[in-house]
């Protein structure tokens, strides 16, 4: 008996060879019919023997195309319409949408095709196929088709045409395909703009990497700045002229080479050779590249080449600092104007190609954590749109998310679209990315929200722009946004106890938290401890400088002169104290941790966010596993008070104890105090599991003591999965907290 099925599925299938997957299955099982893209997935009619057509319903998730996601298939029988043949079809535009595929790292088969001098792809810059090339980053509309793409302007030769239009090829309907006879290509320009004269720009620009020069490079997402990272000189130059004289810079590197620069397991290989091809922190070796990549630092930022033009380069410079073209904190550069207008004093050429980059996105960061997986620090491209599935059902939200490492959430239903990483909120030219990304995420995926969450904070640009927005507002604390946001990540929705360890929050009594101790679900939460208040002299201008917050603490806590600085400057810190004036008060763990790092004279003054607080992370050893005194309190929220801690510290410095010993006991003292909490809160309260976010834990070693110390402890450990446990995980959290509690 013949029949036929309609077949609706939908996830990420398009721009994944997912329509001539089904075409060659539809084939092999002698069924006819159509495929075709719609606005909200791909809609399949199957005609023939009835157990063939159940064949197909069952090997369609199995055999689905490497880099699809399949998140739904819906069935339906049909009368039997008698179809000649099987076909993919036009696709049909709807009312619904579709998920977008994130760029996809160059495939296997095509990097073969790439390095054989027979094919006519040969070096070819932007050699792709139905499994991997870019996507998210040149869609200008869905459903994605070539003509929806910067491809556009492309037109496809007969070769090409031939490939596109035959089913058993590799690039049966792959909407970038293209090649040397009508695809884009590469141009070496001087900054200036003035075009090179040479017959090959790719080894021209190769040849000015070697000579030491620094170039910008056009890739997937952006821009990147390169030189060698073997030419110490050139190095030292780029970290000159950017300003930047510590901050890491990442390396892109010869796959075959990765083992002589650093160590890595075969998990952390496989993340590095994965489809979205991140930037993996990697255990350094010694004399690996130039000291001045990431100098102090044990580890070093490690990706694969993911765009061909990147496998070509490195098979010349096989070390090569690949770091986003940008200006401090504004977003990647994505055209030649920008280069010409932002670039000009720091790289003398630029490689540039003719297809336009429609939507940046930076490279994404994370880093392996032994049993846990990925952990990812900024989730973009390779990630990105990919929606992130919520706990609850929400009505049209947006989420404006923090001030700093700012994301925005879209959502609906039960799915989040978190932004690619936006950057610091403070410039016109990140306001600007954050308008254009809101304005494309809310046409793809056809949300209008109606709801708008934002900070606490009633003076952050964030919260300024939440109001500007039509819709219903709501607020959320930055720290319970953090907390909610890895309870949804993991869809608990039992009470737990959430612990935010972070750098900067606005508090919900005015002062700026960041070590909270919450119990509650996604609905409700309180805070039942918290790191005592310290007083930040000069308000958040000493946080660029430690040493202050070190001068503060101690002589508010113990009334010592810590001489670390002018004895004037010393002294007007003492004032501001003793008088209450210029004074903000603080409960945040990064600045207990920059207090400590500037005591002991790890990091005095910092370049970039964090830095004093890194660098005592390294500066620990492994080893030492006591910890120094502290007190908790009874009140109601409790209050850990670290004055005996601070006091033992100075006893360790006179007695010249090695850093490494303090540091370490240091790190020990916190994972201790926030076990002695969560333990009195489940004598309490009966809880069994924690939950942890906030940027502090990016702090490898104290994650890890902390997972040991509570996990040894009984309790069951929650942590971020998709998201960071950094800011970029609060506008996830923002759109689950406020629709929580709402009831309109
Ligand atoms: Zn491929
Ligand atoms: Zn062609
Ligand atoms: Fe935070």
């Amino acid at each position: 008996m013949p029949g036929r099925k309609k077949v609706s599925v939908k996830g990420i299938v398009q721009g994944v060879g997912f329509r001539p997957f089904i075409y060659r299955l539809a084939n092999d099982l002698h069924l006819t019919g159509f495929v075709r893209n719609t606005t909200d997935g791909v809609e399949i009619e199957i005609e023939g023997p009835e157990e063939n057509l159940c064949r197909f319903i069952e090997v369609l998730p199995e055999k689905k195309p490497p880099a699809a996601r399949i998140d739904s298939v819906v069935t339906a029988n049909l009368n039997p319409a008698g179809y000649g043949g099987f076909a993919i079809s036009e696709s049909k535009v709807t009312a619904g949408f579709t998920q977008i595929s994130p760029d996809i790292a160059t495939c296997p088969d095509c990097l073969a095709e790439m390095h054989d001098p027979q094919n006519r792809r040969h070096e070819f810059p932007f050699i792709n196929c139905t499994n991997c090339g870019p996507r998210y980053s040149i869609i200008v509309d869905t459903p994605y088709d070539r003509s929806r793409t910067s491809m556009r302007k492309f037109k496809m030769c007969e070769s090409c045409s031939g490939e596109f239009h035959e089913m058993t090829d590799r690039r049966f309907h792959a909407q970038p395909d293209c090649c040397r006879v009508c695809g884009p290509h590469y141009e070496l320009y001087s900054v200036a703009g003035k075009k090179i004269r040479t017959d090959d720009p790719i080894l021209s620009t190769i040849e000015l990497l070697k000579k030491g020069k620094i170039v910008a490079i056009k890739g997937i997402g952006g821009f990147h700045i390169a030189c060698d990272a073997e030419n110490c000189d050139a190095v030292g130059k780029l970290r000159r002229l950017k300003h930047r004289p510590s901050k890491p810079f990442a390396v892109m590197v010869k796959p075959s080479l990765v083992s002589s620069i650093v160590h890595l397991t075969p998990d952390e290989d496989m993340i590095l050779n994965s489809p979205a091809a991140p930037i993996l922190l990697l255990r350094k070796r010694e004399n690996a590249v130039c000291a001045e990549v990431a100098p102090n630092n044990p580890y070093l930022g490690i990706m694969f080449p993911y765009a061909p033009i990147h496998h070509i380069i490195v098979k010349h410079t096989p070390y090569l600092i690949m770091t986003s073209a940008n200006i401090q904190d504004e977003p990647i550069i994505k055209n030649a104007r920008g280069v010409q207008r932002k670039l000009n004093s720091l790289v003398s050429f630029y490689l540039d190609h003719n297809r336009n980059i429609e939507n940046r996105c930076d490279d994404s960061v994370g880093y392996f954590l032994p049993n846990r997986g990925f952990s990812i620090i900024r989730r973009s491209r390779g990630y990105i749109p990919v929606p992130i599935e919520l706990p609850i059902r929400v009505k049209p939200t947006l989420a404006v998310g923090p001030y700093l490492k700012n994301t925005f959430t879209l959502a609906n239903d039960r799915e989040a679209y978190v932004s690619p990483h936006v950057g610091d909120l403070d410039n016109l030219e990140t306001l600007h990315f954050f308008h254009e990304m809101l304005e494309k995420y809310k046409r793809w995926f056809r949300i209008e929200p109606t709801l708008v969450v934002h900070d606490l904070h009633p003076d952050y640009l964030s919260t300024k722009i939440a109001n500007r927005l039509v819709g219903k507002k709501k607020g959320v604390q930055h720290h319970i946004a953090h907390f909610v946001s890895c309870l949804g990540e993991n869809h608990v929705e039992e009470k737990t106890i959430g612990i935010a360890l972070d750098g900067t929050g606005y508090g919900l009594d005015g002062n700026i938290w960041g070590c909270e101790f919450f119990v509650g679900d996604m609905k409700n939460q309180r805070r039942r401890a918290h790191l005592q208040y310290l007083p930040l002299a000069g308000g958040e201008s000493s946080i660029r400088k430690p040493y202050r917050i070190a001068v503060a603490y101690t002589y508010s806590l113990l009334q010592r002169n810590l001489k670390i600085t002018h004895d004037s400057e010393t002294k007007i810190i003492h004032t501001m104290i003793d008088e209450n004036s210029n004074v903000v008060y603080t409960s945040s763990m990064g600045r207990l941790f920059d207090c400590v790092s500037a005591m002991i004279g790890v990091t005095r003054e910092i370049t970039y966010e964090a830095e004093a607080a890194i660098n005592l992370e390294y500066t620990a050893d492994h080893e030492t596993c006591d910890h120094y005194p502290y007190t908790i309190t009874d009140d109601e929220p409790m209050i850990i008070e670290v004055k005996s801690t601070l006091r033992a510290i100075i006893e360790d410095m006179e007695a010249k104890i090695p850093n490494a010993v303090i540091s370490a006991k240091f790190h020990n003292t916190i994972a201790e105090f926030s076990y002695d909490v969560a333990a009195k809160l489940r004598q309490i309260d009966g809880l069994r599991s924690v939950c942890l976010s906030g940027g502090v834990f990016q702090n490898r070693h104290l994650l890890t003591l902390m997972i040991r110390r509570l996990e040894g402890g009984g309790f069951k450990v929650y942590t971020h999965k998709q998201l960071p446990n950094n800011d970029g995980c609060i506008s996830y959290g923002q759109v689950i907290a406020a629709n929580a509690t709402d009831n309109s």
